[in-house]
């Protein structure tokens, strides 16, 4: 915590946009812009689960919203996600919590300058992956004509966008790369080398087994689809977690869910790893505008959920979310958290028990006794229009 943010805030005179954890008295009450009254407040980052207000500082109130019975969390950071693909995109998963997202390589150097755009005009903190293949994200398979994979091109993209483009992302599967994930991911390091930036690899189904993928990757590199089935998934044939992937974790390699609608989440993975102890870093939807019709997407909130079912505690829940998410890119090492200080992102939800059903990506069911649902976000202050 920063000591003069601090003392400004309880002074009723910290920079707009600020949050504090507080019983807000009501004499106190006319120096915040909104206080969020009641909720149940879960803060990973400062170890907070308990009922509080949380008061957003500068000016007078408001506005208050009643969060009693609901969870109150630092908003929430969705790191593999394709929001800037449709102009609407952003201000679709704002309404679900989402107050920072990634849009992770649906371009390549060819047509980044309209995703930067739509980042850069988005309600809340949008950022980019420039996709190693020029085209970015193709159906055909961007990575199977290597000469795609142009280091020059994409050296140019980062350093025309290098207010939101923040790391480079490398799809490796067989109908994307065919025989060149090694030496596309290669040139995905050699584009993010001169920025220090980090690589984002999609995983799965490759032509190369990980343990030859995985040395290729450094500290605070991430690689996402992590449960994604054989071939050349996180498991040997018996069902045992490679000894590689734990050892990649050790080193600091961030690993991601990507939930994904097609072929990157299996049940049966997912149990075996977890069952072994290995759970994921951050969550992320790999979400577009039409995820909502997914039922194995739905929103950040629904994929969250279904690592409540598994057994995650919901603290670690909301952390794999909000602070460990803020913590894999620098563009965001401010949020993800409530504590003094911090701006004031908010994602208000509502932990409703009842008979879930969480979808993977095989059609493959299961079902929970508890689902998050989006009840209202607050980004830099501000609440944002609530989901229709
Ligand atoms: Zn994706």
């Amino acid at each position: 915590m920063n000591r003069r943010q601090f003392m400004c805030t309880a002074a009723g005179a910290a920079a707009a946009g600020a949050a504090t954890f507080a019983r807000v008295r009501d004499a106190l009450a006319a120096s915040y812009d909104l206080v969020i009254r009641g909720g149940r407040v879960i803060d990973p980052s400062v170890g907070l689960d308990a009922v509080r207000d949380v008061a957003i500082a500068a000016g007078r109130i408001a506005d208050t919203i009643d969060a009693r019975g609901k969870i109150v969390a630092p908003g929430l950071i969705d790191i593999h996600t394709h929001a800037a693909r449709e102009k609407e995109g952003p201000r679709i998963c704002l309404q679900d919590g989402v107050t920072g997202w990634v849009d992770c390589g649906s371009a390549g150097a060819d047509n980044i300058d309209q995703i930067a755009a739509v980042a850069r005009t988005a309600p809340q903190i949008g950022r980019v992956l420039v996709n190693i293949s020029r085209t970015g994200n193709a159906g055909e398979g961007e990575l199977i004509d290597i000469n795609r994979a142009d280091v020059g091109l994409a050296r140019g993209a980062i350093a025309r966008h290098r207010d939101v483009v923040i790391g480079v992302k490398a799809r490796l599967s067989v109908p994307i790369a065919g025989p060149n994930d090694l030496e596309g991911l290669r040139l995905a390091q050699e584009a993010a080398a001169p920025f220090n930036l980090p690589v984002m690899i999609h995983m799965g189904q490759s032509f190369s087994p990980l343990r030859a993928i995985l040395p290729l990757l450094k500290r605070r590199d991430i690689v996402t689809h992590m449960y994604a089935p054989a071939p050349n998934g996180i498991l040997d044939d018996a069902g045992r977690l490679f000894p590689d992937v734990e050892a990649a974790r050790r080193r600091g390699v961030i690993f991601d869910l990507g939930n994904g609608g097609n072929g990157h989440l299996s049940w049966d993975v997912v149990e075996r790893a977890t069952k072994q102890g290995f759970w994921p870093d951050t969550l992320s939807t790999d979400w577009t505008a039409n995820s909502r019709d997914n039922p194995g997407v739905v929103d950040f909130p629904n994929v969250m959920s279904k690592f409540i079912m598994l057994g995650m505690p919901l603290g670690q829940v909301i952390a794999g979310a909000t602070v460990n998410a803020a913590r894999v890119f620098p563009a965001f090492d401010d949020r993800g958290a409530l504590n003094i200080g911090a701006p004031a992102d908010v994602a208000i939800m509502e932990l409703r028990e009842g008979t879930f059903e969480f979808v993977d990506n095989y059609k493959g069911t299961r079902t929970g006794r508890q689902r998050l649902f989006p009840i209202a976000t607050v980004f830099a202050g501000k609440r944002t229009p609530a989901r229709a």
